[in-house]
């Protein structure tokens, strides 16, 4: 059985976007959005040499809030995969869950409620791994948020936290203590780092 790496997507292998006009950020909804984050391509491809299988998790509840359509979360995610692809680095599969349980103006109702996929509920993760055929202790989910380190751990993978110290829009998830990891994960990370790079030269330290 292959092993596999689980990837969340935004701050994890893309950056968010900033609005130029409102000065707000939000995540990528269109292929030219995509900017792969620095070191994200180098860790893939070592993974990828080492013969971990690579898939993306990922929520994108835009749609369930009214934000932007499915059908932009599905091309932006293709523009993702085609990016990567160039780049030597195959993706297996993106499971995506777009509910959300509160939804926001204008969404779509059918995606309004509550769903075993959304990270940290570990469905997404159980589905990627049953689809793949993938030995789940020997697999990992890799993100930026508590939700995918305690997703990860619910599907019984090991989880690697991505901690920029440096972005502001993490300020929730910073630690008291510089150097140290934030007191507010309920589960802590395997692994953690301030890129892919180094979360894959800890992963593969680990085996
Ligand atoms: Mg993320
Ligand atoms: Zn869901």
């Amino acid at each position: 059985m292959p092993k596999g790496i689980l990837l969340d997507r935004d701050g994890t292998l893309i950056d968010v976007v900033r609005d130029e006009e409102t000065g707000a950020f939000h995540t990528a909804f269109h292929p030219s959005h995509v900017r792969m984050l620095s070191g994200a391509i180098e860790g893939l491809r070592l993974l990828q040499a080492e013969g971990y299988l690579l898939a993306i998790a990922t929520n994108q509840p835009g749609p369930a809030k009214g934000q932007f359509s499915a059908d932009a979360v599905l091309r932006t995610n293709r523009a993702l995969v085609d990016t990567l692809a160039q780049a030597g680095i195959s993706i297996a599969q993106v499971a995506v869950c777009m509910h959300h349980p509160q939804g926001g103006d204008g969404g779509d109702p059918s995606l309004v409620r509550e769903c075993s996929c959304r990270k940290p509920r570990p469905g997404l993760l159980d589905s990627l791994v049953s689809e793949l055929g993938l030995d789940r202790e020997g697999s990992w989910m890799v993100g930026d948020s508590a939700a995918d380190v305690a997703a990860g751990h619910a599907a019984g993978l090991r989880s690697a936290l991505v901690f920029a110290s440096t972005r502001c829009e993490l300020c929730p998830l910073r630690p008291r203590i510089p150097g140290s990891l934030p007191d507010s994960l309920s589960h802590l990370p395997e692994v953690h780092g301030p890129d892919l790079v180094t979360i894959a030269r800890g992963i593969l330290a680990r085996v």
